[in-house]
């Protein structure tokens, strides 16, 4: 691994999860701060799939991490590494460190007490564990019993020797590498130079200094990012809502919409709140990331999203709203699909999440007799239900039929007969739509045409 020649002056970042379960919302943003920098700096995005904790790992974890990166489009610039895959270099560092008098086998005995104790025994034993020699790596090196970096993101650390809980196993007595030896080596071997990762990770970092120290290979630079809280100010768990990749998708978070909110969470440019994905990497630097732990808001997230609503191309959002209108149960026809996408500049004004798009635009998809709510019923009958057959009448004798001819109608008649225009719109809207809540009734009745409108009109008539 020492002999490679790095790829000159090439930044690398990694996003390296654990297939334990869903890609996590601070995953995903460890991903996207990490494809940022790279496309920032010209450099490679890759991700290392740590999978070698096999009582933890699944492959449904490792599909729904992959999915869940897809979607927000933070896939890596080439094929997924697996950490299982490299434990051959895991043991080889060992056996290098064990040779340069940087590591020493140990040997758990148990006393006649029943009790445990561990000696340390010649390296030509078998089934030993392998511990680090930290002591001998800071005298030769001469770190004087200290580790230090310049982390990008919290600046300069220290972190006295004695403070890190003794000399680390690197290797179990099965030979297994363990979690800080395998990183380590695992980064260097892909050459990684930039290292963004949470800061729950921050006390394993002088431990992998020690190990590249040891093993002759280069330091990459360091970036901690502050953990993500709730708003009661806990580390952000399951008790705060969705959490996950998937379960933002579920809820009608658009992906450019997550990544706008992820980027902003720990990382501003100023006042700005919506910043592309094309932005961003013109102006994402890790040295701008908050040091402050960042605090999640499902109502700016919900802003967020609503401004991606209404931005996105109709034939783009109908194939993200297809499986949300799917899920309404109400049976999906081609002519209600033609409907929804001319409708979707007035529908996408007013929608938060794609659930609350498919809730608004799906009466287009209804037949004629209408299933109405209860209020929608209310208001078809007594003078409601006189309007109605009113204004019908008067929209079957329209010589054309746009939205400002229809309101001109009903204006007229309201005028004449001293009504109030609400009063009048509320019935329309409960025949036209099976509700009491929908975009203006005569964008409605131009969107579906005269047969259409007219038929449900007098279906409730
Ligand atoms: N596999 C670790 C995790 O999922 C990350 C290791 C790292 O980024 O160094 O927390």
């Amino acid at each position: 691994m020492t002999s490679k020649v790095k790829s000159l002056n090439l930044i690398k970042t990694r996003f390296a999860p654990s297939p334990t379960g869903m890609l996590h919302i601070g995953g995903a943003r460890t991903a996207l701060f990490s494809k940022l920098y790279a496309r920032h700096c010209g450099g490679e995005f890759l991700v290392r799939i740590e999978d070698t904790d096999k009582e933890r790992n699944s492959n449904e974890a490792v599909q729904a991490i992959t999915e869940g990166m897809d979607w927000l489009g933070l896939s890596p610039d080439k094929q997924y590494i697996y950490q299982s895959d490299q434990i051959e270099a895991h043991k080889q560092a060992v056996q290098n460190l064990l040779d340069n008098g940087y590591a020493y086998k140990v040997k758990r005995t148990e006393e006649a007490n029943g009790e445990f104790s561990e000696i340390t025994v010649a390296n030509e034993e078998t089934d030993c564990a392998v511990r680090l020699n930290i002591q001998k790596i800071s005298d030769d090196f001469e770190m004087y019993n200290t580790v230090k970096w310049k982390d990008a993101v919290q600046g300069k650390v220290e972190y006295k020797l004695d403070n890190i809980g003794g000399d680390l196993i690197i290797a179990r007595s099965d030979g297994t590498p363990t979690y800080n030896l395998a990183v380590t080596v695992d980064d260097a071997n892909m050459e990684i130079t930039h290292v963004i990762r949470g800061d729950d990770h921050i006390n394993n970092t002088p431990k992998q200094i020690l190990i590249y120290t040891a093993l002759g290979l280069e330091i990459p630079t360091f970036a901690h990012i502050p953990l993500i809280h709730g708003a009661d100010g806990k580390k952000l768990s399951k008790r705060h809502g969705a959490i996950s990749a998937f379960e933002f998708k579920q809820q009608g978070y658009l992906p450019e919409a997550v990544c706008n909110y992820l980027l902003r969470l720990g990382w501003s440019n100023g006042d700005d709140e919506v910043i592309s994905i094309e932005e961003a990497i013109k102006l994402f630097d890790i040295c701008n990331i908050n040091k402050g732990a960042s605090t999640f808001n499902t109502k700016k997230l919900d802003w967020l999203n609503a401004q991606y609503i209404k931005k996105a191309k109709p034939e783009e959002l109908m194939l993200l709203l297809k499986p949300f209108l799917e899920k309404t149960g109400i049976p999906i026809t081609e002519q209600g699909l033609k409907w929804i996408e001319k409708s979707l500049p007035e529908l996408s004004q007013r929608a938060k999440r794609l659930t609350d798009l498919a809730d608004s635009a799906v009466f287009y998809l209804k037949t004629v007799p209408l299933q109405m709510d209860e209020k929608a019923t209310n208001a078809i009958t007594g003078e409601g239900a006189k309007y109605l057959k009113q204004a019908t009448e008067l929209f079957e004798k329209a010589n054309s039929w746009n939205q400002d001819t229809l309101h001109d109608i009903i204006h007229t008649y309201c005028e004449e007969n001293d009504y109030k225009f609400g009063a009048v719109a509320m019935p329309l809207r409960a025949a036209l739509t099976g509700t009491t809540n929908s975009p203006s009734v005569f964008h409605i009745m131009e969107v579906m045409g005269r047969d259409e409108s007219l038929s449900r009109l007098k279906s409730s008539n």
